[in-house]
């Protein structure tokens, strides 16, 4: 059985899957990824996309079981730094084929037998981006007085609490 063979190295998120619907109920195959940097959709781009799924033949169509792992550069609310976040998606959905009017576009194969994955896929990849990225879930985030980046350095002034009325004070006198 074919298997990986069959991805696209253009389009890695595209699969030939019509020998697949030729197969008895019950049949399936393997496609494994592995892609250094791909764009999914029109608009994300990930990188280091890795893990496999398994699609089996269905009376609706082809049911898809997997998981991916990748990861995709965002910015720290915090220390404002950029960092590649974890995303993992679990994949159980059915892709009905042949297509008709009911079903859904991101779940249907078209009649030419090519799954293409990536608008499901990009769907489900920003899910799992946080609303609120953190370079890690304890980073302090930038010194409210010098603006330096408390993981990279120590800031040789006094971090003495600052009384919040007063810093508000603070904040309304010119800068010297
Ligand atoms: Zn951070
Ligand atoms: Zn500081």
């Amino acid at each position: 059985m074919p298997g990986g063979a069959n991805l696209n190295s253009r389009h890695p998120l595209r699969l030939n899957v019509g020998f697949l619907l030729h197969k008895n109920v019950g049949d399936g195959c393997n496609f494994d990824f592995n892609c250094d940097s791909v764009r999914v959709g029109d608009d994300l781009d990930v990188k280091g996309l890795q893990g496999s799924i398994h699609l089996t033949r269905t009376g609706q169509g082809l049911y898809a079981h997997g998981r991916l792992q990748a990861q995709t550069s965002l910015v720290c609310v915090r220390c404002l730094t950029s960092f590649d976040q974890q995303l993992t998606i679990e994949l159980d959905d059915l892709f009905t084929y042949p297509p008709d009017r009911a079903s859904d576009p991101l779940l249907s194969i078209p009649e030419d037998g090519v799954l293409d994955l990536n608008p499901l896929l990009r769907e489900y990849l920003l899910l799992d981006i946080p609303i609120q990225p953190l370079c890690r879930q304890d980073c302090e985030g930038l010194c409210p007085v010098c603006g330096s980046d408390l993981k990279k350095t120590e800031c040789d002034h006094p971090h003495t609490e600052v009384d919040p009325r007063l810093a508000a004070l603070k904040a309304l006198l010119p800068k010297l």
